[in-house]
């Protein structure tokens, strides 16, 4: 059989190697971004219910609509934003489908998407299958992954179909200022440019500060759809269910897309989760409950020899490891997992070019005995 490939770059995504890297050698995996403690008992009993009292059938295709007024009720109250449940909403199979239906939805061949590196590894792939092209900018560690706004006023052009951005920044852990938000809007003003906010850490945001989401801001709302996780909320990141919202006449043409790829997602779980949200305390209590994780894990570590800035949201804590070793970040993760027995992320993977910064990747959704563990072995390290 003869095909060139559509997507010649692209192997396997590193959280499935560094994963089974982990699980080949017993490491430790503070790897790929998962809990591993259960999700509340409560959620999954009114998932159970859901199941056993007929919503066993498809969903509609935009979603439950019990979830998506759980959704809309959530939008108004936290950030006095209003999203019409029925046309601004939908249900997806986590924030990954959203953000490939998305760009699916809008880019055609040579279009130019413009996003921050490192970036998620799933946003160019889809770019690049839709026969766009990537405009990346590459942030520095050294300014602790803060944008210039004149490198990004320099890359937009009249090509420039949409810009993809992510606070609560995974992998580096940093969140945009209200200034941030404020320069995008201004950048985008009078343009044709859609705004993809990836939020799925919107709960996660430590030390008081205050999500800046995109719909706070009338000018990016207009432009903008939102992808969020109840995978990263609800720490049930097997689920896969998630959503977007944004503005009507976009949403349309996101459907088109969205009903052809899967249609509706599990319908019991939107059910369970719907009514679980009726209590905002489910979603609203996770800044304090991960805060605690990562200040246990970095007072474990603080006299390592990996140097760190405090995460400001998400729950990865990037380390540098630049005292210890000048190997590569790939390698030395790879050794860390085989020969120390704790796995990471190499940042490289996320950069333009693999820049590598020296710093490792470290999820810390995890139990506080597993934090300790591995505080130990990063310790004698
Ligand atoms: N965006 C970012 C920044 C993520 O970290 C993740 C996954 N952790 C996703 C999107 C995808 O979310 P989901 O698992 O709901 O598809
Ligand atoms: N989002 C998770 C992470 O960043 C991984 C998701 C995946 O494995 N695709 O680790």
């Amino acid at each position: 059989m003869k095909f060139t490939s559509k997507l010649p770059n692209v192997g396997t995504t590193i959280f499935t190697v560094m994963s089974q890297l982990a699980n080949t050698h017993n490491a430790i995996n503070l790897s790929q971004g998962f809990p591993n403690y259960p999700s509340d008992q409560k959620l999954t009993d009114l998932v159970s219910k859901a199941m056993n009292s007929g919503y066993n059938q498809y969903a509609p295709m935009a979603g439950n609509l019990d979830l998506r007024l759980a959704i809309a009720n959530k939008y108004q109250r936290l950030y006095n934003s209003s999203y019409h449940p029925e046309k601004e909403i939908t249900v997806t199979a986590g924030a990954t489908q959203a953000i490939y239906c998305i760009i699916s939805a809008f880019v055609r061949p040579n279009d130019e998407v413009i996003i921050f590196k490192p970036a998620y590894d799933c946003y160019q792939p889809a770019v690049e299958v839709n026969g766009g092209n990537t405009i990346p900018i590459q942030l520095s560690a050294a300014k602790n992954y803060k944008p210039d706004w004149n490198e990004v006023t320099s890359k937009i052009s009249s090509k420039t179909k949409m810009i993809l951005i992510n606070s609560p920044h995974n992998p580096s852990g940093t969140i945009w200022s209200k200034e941030d938000m404020l320069q995008l809007q201004k950048l985008t003003e009078n343009t044709n440019i859609i705004v993809l906010s990836d939020e799925v850490y919107e709960h996660i945001v430590f030390d008081g500060a205050q999500h800046q989401s995109a719909c706070l801001f009338d000018g990016l709302k207009q432009r903008s759809f939102i992808t969020a996780s109840f995978g990263k909320t609800f720490h049930n990141t097997g689920w896969k269910i998630g959503f977007t919202c944004g503005p009507e006449t976009l949403m349309e043409e996101f459907r088109k897309v969205h009903q052809f790829n899967v249609f509706s997602v599990h319908h019991p779980s939107q059910k369970g989760i719907a009514d679980y949200m009726r209590d905002a305390n489910t979603y609203l209590d996770l800044n304090e409950f991960f805060q605690h994780k990562r200040d246990l894990f970095l007072s474990l570590i603080n006299g390592s020899e990996f140097k760190f800035k405090p995460s400001q949201g998400t729950y990865f804590q990037v380390l540098d490891y630049s005292a210890i070793t000048d190997e590569n970040d790939i390698d030395f993760a790879k050794r860390l997992t085989t020969d120390y027995g704790i796995a990471s992320i190499p940042l490289s993977v996320f950069n333009e070019n693999h820049h590598d910064d020296k710093v490792l990747r470290f999820c810390f959704a995890k139990t506080d005995e597993t934090l300790v563990k591995a505080a130990e072995i990063l310790n004698k390290i």
